[in-house]
């Protein structure tokens, strides 16, 4: 495996807790869990001891990140 980083590709959250199957495949918000709303891509995780990565979404229920604008 390569260790180098692509700089362009946000960082990989890393998970260690259960993680439902509909919020991995992002079929689900990842903070609320809602299924009927419109999903946007948030980022990508991974969970701890697997080298599969997913990309995650949200409703827009969570609170803006700190980065305004
Ligand atoms: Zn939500």
């Amino acid at each position: 495996m390569s260790s180098t980083l692509d700089p362009q590709a946000p960082p990989v959250l890393v998970v260690g807790e259960q993680v439902s199957f509909a919020r991995l495949h992002g079929r689900a918000c990842w903070d609320c869990g809602a299924v009927s709303r419109l999903l946007t891509a948030v980022g990508r995780i991974r969970l701890k001891g697997s080298a599969r990565v997913w990309e995650i979404r949200t409703c827009g229920c969570r609170t803006k990140t700190a980065s305004a604008g």
